[in-house]
């Protein structure tokens, strides 16, 4: 199986023809929710590939929208005899438009149960799915361009929560898997302690360390048996300009030197970089051209990929299991939103399984 110890986020998405620039205020055309975070991203790919999944996450508790349910129970039994601020609340059909419009405004904050649904319905399993009264859900406020360029900023939230305590709890399910993932949306001594537990169980690990922060732990290159970043996490953890195939070669020489045992920088349109402790010298993995319509959640595309090759064809050459990464990535792609654009295995060709 492959297990994932990460984020789960709600991410809310507008579709605008540009960036705005700092200040400024832009019309966009489109606005969606959606299901996000690097943790259940790339589980979700993983599990559509047809990897055996697991999450291990913390999400709110849907309290607030279970105490809405009850009082307007309470106000339908009142009913004939609630009036508010001049509202005809005495009117069945007032009511339920009112009690909608509550659960909306409330939802927005109480997405736990509605990710559970989702992590279930993509056949991923939810024993340790934690969940929590004392945060929010993590969020993720996302702009999309014409081009499928996108600015980022993410509210951890809840995601925060996941602790060492709640990784002991989850031992079985770590310890047993074939491959352990992990991310930076979660603190990271929990993703550190994910990642030692893995190894202490021969378990092989895949770190991506996502979002970058310039002075990471020493141990995450040790502890990753595969070291997965993109162009920008690449330029933060090593301080080099990354713009180019040899760029991205020299990074992942810098970030070998750091303990890993295979290091790879993803390069957006131009593929990927592998570097090996086997074969350590870069090596440029082109990709696909493709028309990109919504980039958002292409690395997570491709490292929930790796990992279901990493743990159900441990036979292939590295190269193979990129090349083959490479393309699940180029399909997503080419579809709107981060989840809805994963691909399904039965939906791919057949000589990538
Ligand atoms: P991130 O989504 O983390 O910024 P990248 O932009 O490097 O990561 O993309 C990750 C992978 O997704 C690439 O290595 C490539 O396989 C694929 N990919 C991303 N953008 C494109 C694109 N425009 N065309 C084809 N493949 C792409």
């Amino acid at each position: 199986a492959v297990v994932v110890v990460g984020s789960c986020m709600t991410d809310l998405v507008s579709l605008a023809h540009r960036l705005p620039k700092t200040g400024e205020t832009i019309h966009g055309h489109k606005f969606f929710i959606g299901f996000g975070g690097k943790g259940a991203n790339q589980c979700v790919q993983a599990a559509r590939l047809g990897a055996k999944t697991s999450l291990v996450c913390k999400i709110p508790h849907d309290l607030l929208k279970c105490f809405l349910l009850l009082n307007i129970k309470k106000l339908t039994a009142q009913e004939g005899h609630v009036g508010v601020k001049g509202s005809d609340w005495s009117d069945p059909e007032a009511l339920l438009s009112i009690q909608v419009e509550g659960m909306a405004q409330v939802g927005k904050d109480s997405f736990g149960n509605n990710y559970i649904e989702n992590l279930k319905q993509n056949d991923i399993s939810t024993e340790f799915a934690y969940q929590t009264k004392d945060a929010a859900t993590g969020t993720a406020s996302i702009i999309v361009n014409n081009e499928g360029q996108n600015i980022i900023v993410i509210v951890a939230g809840a995601n925060l929560l996941l602790n060492t305590e709640d990784l002991r709890g989850a031992v079985s399910v770590i310890s047993r898997a074939r491959v352990m993932l992990c991310q930076l949306e979660i603190s990271p001594a929990t993703s550190l302690g994910a990642l030692a537990m893995a190894r202490s169980s021969g378990v092989k690990t895949l770190f991506n360390p996502a979002p970058a922060i310039a002075d990471l732990d020493p141990q995450f290159y040790t502890l990753s048996d595969v070291f997965c970043c993109n162009e920008s996490e690449a330029e933060i953890l090593t301080g080099l300009t990354v713009g180019s195939p040899a760029d991205a070669g020299k990074a992942a020489l810098m970030l070998m030197g750091r303990g890993c045992q295979v290091v790879i920088v993803t390069l957006g349109a131009g593929g990927c970089v592998m570097l090996s402790q086997t074969e350590p010298t870069p090596k440029h993995i082109p990709t696909e051209t493709v028309k990109a319509v919504d980039t958002t959640g292409a690395g997570d595309s491709f490292v929930g990929a790796l990992a279901f090759y990493l743990a159900y064809y441990p036979h292939l050459s590295l190269e193979e299991m990129l090349k083959r990464s490479n393309f699940i990535a180029a399909v997503s792609v080419q579809a709107a939103g981060t989840q809805s654009s994963y691909p399904y295995r039965k939906d791919l060709p057949i000589h990538l399984f």
